[in-house]
C-alpha cells in the first residue's frame, strides 16, 4: 500500500462508468481514523466501490478541465453517515 502524505488526493470513480465522482484531499493521513467512502453516480445511477480512507480529509466535487478552463460539473447534494461509512450523493450541475 502506498504511503499517503498530507496534500495527496484520492479520486473516487464510478465502478460502472468510470466517471470521477469525488475528490478526496488528505489533510492528516496519520490520524487514527478510517472511514469507508462511497459515492453515488449521477450519470448511470451506480456507485463507486467502497474505499477505505485513512486519516482526516477534505472532500469536494472533482474539477474537469475543458481546454484550459476548470469546470465544475458535479456537486455534492447529500452526505449520509452511517457508523464508519459515508455515502456521498453526487449530482450533476445542469
Ligand atoms: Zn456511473
Amino acid at each position: 500500500m502506498k504511503i499517503l502524505e498530507s496534500g495527496d488526493h484520492t479520486m473516487i470513480k464510478c465502478s460502472n462508468c468510470d466517471k470521477k465522482l469525488l475528490d478526496i484531499l488528505h489533510t492528516d493521513p496519520e490520524a487514527p481514523v478510517e472511514l469507508k467512502v462511497k459515492a453515488l453516480c449521477p450519470y448511470c445511477g451506480d456507485h463507486s466501490f467502497p474505499q477505505n480512507i485513512q486519516g482526516r480529509f477534505h472532500y469536494s466535487a472533482p474539477m474537469e478541465f475543458v481546454g484550459d478552463t476548470e469546470k465544475l460539473e458535479l456537486y455534492i447534494e447529500e452526505v449520509k453517515e452511517e457508523e464508519n461509512e459515508i455515502l456521498f450523493v453526487v449530482k450533476e450541475i445542469k
